[in-house]
């Protein structure tokens, strides 16, 4: 079975893919809660993100710089997106993939639901 953002990594699973290079790749929300919604996730796997380390802070810059560049290609940095990392049970993470949700295209409550 395996984990299924690394099948979507491998192109075992198909997604709409926006953007990848050699350390990331970012695709759209299969369930889109705004009108914008796209995933950036690394290529390694690691489950969640309080299993990272130090060792991991050039992956999470990266992974946060690619969010704000595909956040510019798709238009939403004027108006302004969301940046999100759901981590563990009480934030509703469903996926133990490190992901970073890119969502805009909408005005968006504070707080969080
Ligand atoms: P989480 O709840 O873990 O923060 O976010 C997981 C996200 O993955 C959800 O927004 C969900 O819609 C999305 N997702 C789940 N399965 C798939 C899939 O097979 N393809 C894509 N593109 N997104 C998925
Ligand atoms: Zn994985």
């Amino acid at each position: 079975m395996g984990c299924l953002f690394c099948n979507i990594v491998e192109k075992k699973i198909p997604a709409a893919i926006v953007h990848e290079d050699e350390h990331a790749i970012a695709f759209r929300d299969i369930n889109p809660v705004a009108p914008t919604h796209v995933l950036v996730i690394p290529k390694k796997h690691v489950a969640a993100l309080h299993d990272t380390t130090p060792d991991d802070a050039a992956l999470l810059g990266h992974l946060v710089t690619t969010a704000n560049a595909v956040a510019r290609k798709e238009g939403l940095v004027e108006k302004g997106y969301r940046l999100v990392v759901n981590d563990g049970p009480d934030a509703g993470q469903s996926v133990f993939h490190v992901h970073l949700h890119v969502l805009g295209g909408r005005s968006m409550a504070w707080p969080p639901g």
